[in-house]
Parts: C-alpha cells; sequence; structure tokens
C-alpha cells in the first residue's frame, strides 16, 4: 500500500513517522512543496521551538482551545503532551519547562527538534519528496475506490492508496481538500496584539503586568474575559492574557476589523470599592508623601504615576491633599480602565489562523475523512486553533500521529 502525507510541517512529518512505524511494508511519501521541510518549526518560539505544554491532563487541555476543543478530548486520550515528550526522550532529546509552562528542547534551539525528526523519518524509510507541490488530488476510478491520483505542479502524478492532507494553513491545502467534497470554515488570524492609541500607555513600551483581569466588548454578546500577564508595547498591549482574548474572540475582532473596547483590572481581581479603601489607608499612613512616588499597590511605578497624572494629581501634591473625587479617579483608572483597540498588532513567536476543514466532517477517532474515504487530515489545515504556549503544535502532533496510527490499516470505514 503507498501511503502519501502532503506538507512536510509537524502534523505531517508524525504522521509518516508513526505511519512507517506501524506498517513497515507499507511505502510513505511525503510531497512537500518548498526545498525546507518543517519550516515553521524553525521559525517557532523565536527560533526555539516551543514544542509543547507542561499539561498532561486532557480536560485541563482542552480548554486552551478556542476552536477544536470539543474534538480533541478524545484524541488527547490517546496521544497528548506527556506521549510528545516521552517520543523525543526516545531519541534522546530532552525538553525543559519554563515558569509559564512552556516546553522547550534544552537546546534552546529549533535545529534540534528539526534534525530529530528527519532522522527518525530517515531511519524508517519514510521517502521525503521536497519541491513537489501538489495542485490536484482525484479518486484514481470506480474500479479503485481507495486509490487516489495526486496531481504535481510540474505535471507529474503520484498515485496513493491513502492520502493525508498536512498542509497547514495554505490556500492551496483548503482548495484541495474543497476538491474532496471538505467544507472550509473561512479562514481569520488568531493570536495577535491589541493596537491601542492612547496617553495613558505612551512611551511605557515594555512595563509588564503580572496579573491583570481583561474584558474584550466587542459587537458580540456575551464579552470576553481572561486573567493573566499583560505587556505594553510600543503600539499598544500584549502578552498572554491579550493573547488569549485575541484567540478566543478572533472571529468577533475579525468581523468588527479590530475595533472593539478593552477593559482592564490593573489590581486582578480587586473591586473598585477594595482599590479605593487602600488608597484612604494609604492617604492615613502616608499623609506627607507625594502622591506620584508613594502607591498603595503593587504596581509598576511608571504606570502608577501616569495614573495620578490623568486623575488630576500634579507632582508635587501630597497624599494629605488628596481630594476624595481624585481617589475615586485613581480607583476607576485601577480597576475599571476602558482603551479603545484600534487594529490588531504581530505577535512574532507564533502565529495560527482560526478556520479549515469543518471539524464535523473528520473522524476524529482516526482522523479519517467522512466525506472521502481513505482520506486523513490533520493540523492546523483542520479548524483547530490553540492559545500560545505550544498548545498549537501539539494538537499537530496528536492529530499527525492519530493519522499515522490508522492509514496503514485496510478499513476505510
Ligand atoms: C512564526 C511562528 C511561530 C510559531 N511558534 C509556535 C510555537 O512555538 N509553538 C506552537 O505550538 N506553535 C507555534 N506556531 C504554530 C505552529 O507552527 C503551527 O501550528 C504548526 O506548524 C502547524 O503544523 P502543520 O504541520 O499543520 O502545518 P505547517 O507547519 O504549516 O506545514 C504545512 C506544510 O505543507 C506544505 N504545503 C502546503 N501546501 C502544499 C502543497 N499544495 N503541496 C505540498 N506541500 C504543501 C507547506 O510548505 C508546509 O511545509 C508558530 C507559527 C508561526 C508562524
Amino acid at each position: 500500500m503507498r501511503i502519501v502525507v502532503i506538507g512536510a510541517g509537524a502534523a505531517g512529518f508524525f504522521a509518516a513517522i508513526r505511519a512507517a512505524e506501524v506498517g513497515p511494508e507499507h511505502t510513505v511519501t511525503i510531497l512537500e512543496a518548498t526545498r525546507e521541510p518543517l519550516s515553521k518549526v524553525r521559525i517557532s518560539g523565536g527560533g526555539r521551538c516551543n514544542v509543547t505544554h507542561h499539561c498532561f491532563d486532557p480536560a485541563e487541555l482542552i480548554g486552551n482551545y478556542p476552536r477544536g476543543q470539543k474534538e480533541l478530548r478524545g484524541p488527547f486520550a490517546t496521544f497528548q503532551p506527556s506521549d510528545t515528550v516521552a517520543f523525543f526522550e526516545r531519541q534522546g532529546i530532552r525538553l525543559k519547562t519554563e515558569a509559564d509552562g512552556r516546553m522547550f528542547p534544552i537546546t534552546d534551539s529549533s535545529e534540534t527538534i528539526i534534525d530529530c525528526l528527519l532522522s527518525v523519518a530517515r531511519a524508517r524509510g519514510v521517502d521525503l519528496q521536497l519541491e513537489k507541490r501538489v495542485t490536484a488530488i482525484s479518486r484514481a476510478g470506480a474500479s479503485e475506490s481507495h486509490s487516489f491520483a495526486i496531481g504535481l505542479a510540474r505535471g507529474d502524478s503520484i498515485f496513493a492508496d491513502r492520502v493525508m492532507l498536512a498542509t497547514g494553513s495554505s490556500r492551496q491545502g483548503y482548495r484541495l481538500a474543497e476538491s474532496l467534497g471538505h467544507s472550509i470554515v473561512p479562514c481569520v488570524p488568531s493570536l495577535f496584539t491589541f493596537k491601542i492609541q492612547d496617553e495613558r500607555l505612551r512611551d511605557l513600551a515594555g512595563i509588564s503586568f503580572d496579573t491583570v483581569e481583561l474584558r474584550l466588548e466587542t459587537e458580540s454578546k456575551p464579552d470576553y474575559r481572561a486573567v493573566g500577564p499583560l505587556l505594553i508595547t510600543h503600539w499598544g498591549v500584549s502578552g498572554p492574557a491579550v493573547l488569549k482574548l485575541s484567540a478566543f474572540a478572533a472571529r468577533p475582532l475579525h468581523d468588527c476589523r479590530y475595533h472593539a473596547t478593552l477593559h482592564v483590572n490593573f489590581l486582578g481581581s480587586e473591586s473598585i470599592e477594595t482599590a479605593y479603601d487602600a488608597l484612604v489607608n494609604h492617604k492615613q499612613r502616608y499623609a506627607r508623601r507625594q502622591i506620584r512616588t508613594s502607591s498603595p499597590h503593587a504596581l509598576p511605578k511608571r504606570y502608577w504615576a501616569r495614573i495620578a497624572a490623568k486623575s488630576g494629581v500634579s507632582e508635587t501634591n501630597i497624599w494629605a491633599n488628596c481630594a476624595k473625587s481624585v481617589m475615586q479617579r485613581m480607583a476607576q483608572e485601577l480597576t475599571e480602565a476602558s482603551f479603545a483597540i484600534s487594529g490588531k498588532g504581530i505577535f512574532k513567536e507564533e502565529f495560527v489562523t482560526a478556520g479549515g476543514i469543518a471539524l464535523t466532517e473528520i473522524d476524529f477517532r482516526t482522523m479519517q475523512s467522512r466525506v472521502c474515504p481513505g482520506l486523513y487530515a490533520g493540523g492546523e489545515i483542520l479548524d483547530i486553533d490553540g492559545v500560545t504556549g505550544g498548545f498549537n503544535f501539539q494538537s499537530a502532533w496528536t492529530t499527525g500521529w492519530i493519522a499515522g496510527s490508522h492509514m496503514v490499516r485496510f478499513d476505510t470505514t
């Protein structure tokens, strides 16, 4: 039997490696359009490759996927981050976990992962063909109902008994899927930063907050919420909490052309009343101190000074002279600050697309198409995406692994 995987990315490599392991008697070929396999792995995680996330409970893990949450539950019971770690360890590659749960090779180099995948594929006899862009796939004919003819850009064609689409977010990949009967959920970007032009943030790029509570108000209801670190950038805001919102609200944000309102509680879950009480207590204890340099809250000093200035405090004002109305404004700025988002910024470390093959058309026990027997799909071509932190590669490893395990079997039901 000939198994052809289209796309030499994370999902395609894992599928091919697994298929060659489970069915060594079969021919496993990867067709890659470019001359460079695993190119996204190379640039991933700022060149360090955030391979997966230190989250070994499938029920918790799925919470990190705005799209694909329900569908990934079963696959993660089969192959989850601990299996990814074990796979790389078997190849002699150790992963380390950073404080936020992201896992990287201890070499801090994506080349380690690329070298590993290339060498395992080679050892298992996977036939990797570069510069082979697939332009068409057709069912070869009624007498060979499980066979496919794969057309290549230069006019050649290859026959296959099983085909896997692992073309990531390439438009051509979506067109191939459509040509075989699949519907494509329209694609929109996910994982981006928010552009905000606001005096309160001006010249404060680089300042970060450990835990803020964010609420994103778009035209669609309900609002989206996220808790976590926030970073002020030259163009607006970034950081895990912002990226999470951008992923969960990817579609409504796209629909409103990235114009929305971001509400920030810089004190995490503290209420405006508690924030106000802390200001009153501080005034009583430190009456002689200057307001702009003496804050009752654990905030970056420059941001506190900015809030105080915005609330009408001059450079020399001391707490003894702080009016009730000023403290009310400061409490509001601390816990209910609103910012107008005017666009989408770029997050250089990771980028994914929401949208792809409709999930109802895939059998997640095998990753086989429900509309085209013998066809499999995995990775970013599916309407699945995760928040930042290694979750996107994990869904590619998992779906690739499952497809590889099943493609070598004969039943196509
Ligand atoms: C800058 C950046 C950094 C990232 N960092 C991380 C990270 O650290 N951690 C994380 O979890 N995720 C990260 N991601 C997301 C992650 O890279 C993707 O989720 C993952 O690569 C998807 O794997 P895939 O195999 O489905 O697709 P891809 O990796 O995109 O592979 C698809 C392959 O198919 C080939 N192809 C397309 N069309 C055809 C065709 N017609 N014929 C033949 N071949 C074709 C492409 O050339 C490509 O090689 C990052 C993404 C970007 C852009």
